[in-house]
């Protein structure tokens, strides 16, 4: 005898959906969750066959995703598998547009594949619809991120639709800082949702994974014989353990998002910081895109602080709770100047710090980080006096007591 199953997931709520979707059947004395299955291969006579082409732990994970995205998803091994199994949809010489600072392996990857002419990359920027609807006439393959990962721009991804689908060109959206709770571009008009499961989406600095979601079923047979035959698959573990993050995404990204904007606020009032970019800060050039398209503002924010990079990236290596360390959507609150890179862009500023803001108790944060942030004001010897007083620092806190 079974028990009940859930409703149709439609009419639940995507926390709900989060937690009860991609289980295995309700059979008395079976598992609640569906076990890992360590096997390269499978007893003839089913579909299933050989761990390339289909496992059981991405099932789950993928019905979970797909239902929170609202398509058909495809797991990868990283995000970036996710990125070039895309790619391989833009015909030879095929043109590109992407915008001029994103996630610099997506750039560095594309930048490698017209180095061997294999096709044309556009660079336009993000927060330019008009100069993105241009650069669309001809091409075959537009990505973006909305917000873009580290410079937070918020790209307009409805009119974006409309652009692409008038020149027959296939619209990707990164919604890795989004994720499916605060965003879904599917709905919004996107032709491909990616993911670098390795943030968010699993949540614990402990896995490499990524996903594509496509609504059209031609589109995800395409993907799904790219994936087959190109390998980037993703193991059984990664995929078991990547859908226990996703069970407990909302509260994650709730905590995180609530810890974001109450340090980004904080941040504007900081003397060691020039400029804070958050679309969650009313005055911030996103803003209000971003309130019609998003369902909230996330969990990541960057800073400039004033001062010389070499100081910068010092002051990253001196918070005690805040890890140094690159990666985001991690439950721990981490940091670093994305300039420290070869491969990030240089329209992003040298002084740009990236955070990502975790779970853990925001005075804690708040202490740590604007104790890092005073030491670049003492560096700079300020006459005595200007050193920045928070009203809200305690000292209840062990990091200080120290
Ligand atoms: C990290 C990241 C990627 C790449 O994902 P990996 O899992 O590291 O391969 C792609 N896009 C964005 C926005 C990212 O932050």
């Amino acid at each position: 005898m079974t028990s009940p199953e859930p409703d149709d997931f439609s009419t639940y709520a995507r926390e709900t959906v989060a937690i009860a979707a991609g289980r295995p059947p309700r059979i008395p004395g079976g598992p609640v969750n569906t076990p890992v299955a360590f096997s390269s291969t499978f007893h003839a006579g089913s579909d299933v066959g050989y761990a390339r082409t289909s496992v059981s732990n991405w099932e789950a994970f993928e019905e979970t995703l797909g239902l929170l995205e609202g398509g058909y998803c495809l797991s990868f091994a990283s995000g970036l598998a996710g990125v070039s199994a895309v790619l391989e949809l833009v015909p030879i010489g095929g043109v590109v547009v992407v915008p001029d600072a994103a996630y610099s392996g997506t750039l560095a990857r594309l930048d490698s594949l017209q180095e061997t002419n294999r096709l044309t990359v556009r660079r336009v920027n993000a927060a330019e619809t008009d100069a993105i609807a241009r650069a669309c006439e001809g091409a075959n393959l537009v990505i973006v991120e909305s917000p873009t990962n580290p410079m937070m721009e918020i790209c307009d991804l409805r009119a974006l639709a409309t652009q692409t689908r008038a020149n027959g060109a296939l619209l990707v959206c990164d919604n890795t800082f989004a994720t499916p709770l605060l965003q879904r571009p599917l709905a919004l008009g996107a032709d491909v949702v990616l993911h670098s499961a390795t943030k968010f989406i699993s949540g614990h600095s402990d896995l490499l994974m990524g996903a594509l979601v496509v609504a059209d079923h031609e589109l995800r047979d395409r993907l799904h014989r790219i994936r087959s035959l190109t390998g980037g698959v993703a193991g059984p573990m990664e995929s078991f353990l990547a859908l226990r993050g996703l069970r407990t995404l909302a509260l994650r990204i709730r905590k995180s998002q609530s810890n974001a904007m109450e340090l980004a606020t904080r941040l504007t009032s900081h003397p060691a910081v020039a400029r804070v970019r958050y679309p969650g800060l009313p005055d911030d050039p996103g803003h209000d895109l971003a309130a019609t398209q998003m369902d909230g503002f996330g969990g990541i924010l960057a800073i400039e602080p004033a001062g010389d990079p070499a100081s910068i990236e010092a002051l990253c290596g001196r918070t005690r709770l805040w890890v140094h360390a690159t990666s985001l959507g991690g439950i721990e609150s981490m940091l670093e100047r994305r300039r420290r890179w070869e491969d990030e862009p240089a329209t992003v500023p040298e002084e740009l710090i990236r955070l990502t803001v975790g779970c853990e108790d925001v005075e804690d944060l708040w202490t740590d980080l604007s104790a890092a942030l005073d030491t670049l004001l003492e560096s700079a010897a300020l006459p005595a006096g200007t050193l920045h007083e928070s009203p809200t620092r305690t000292s209840r806190s062990p990091l200080l007591r120290e």
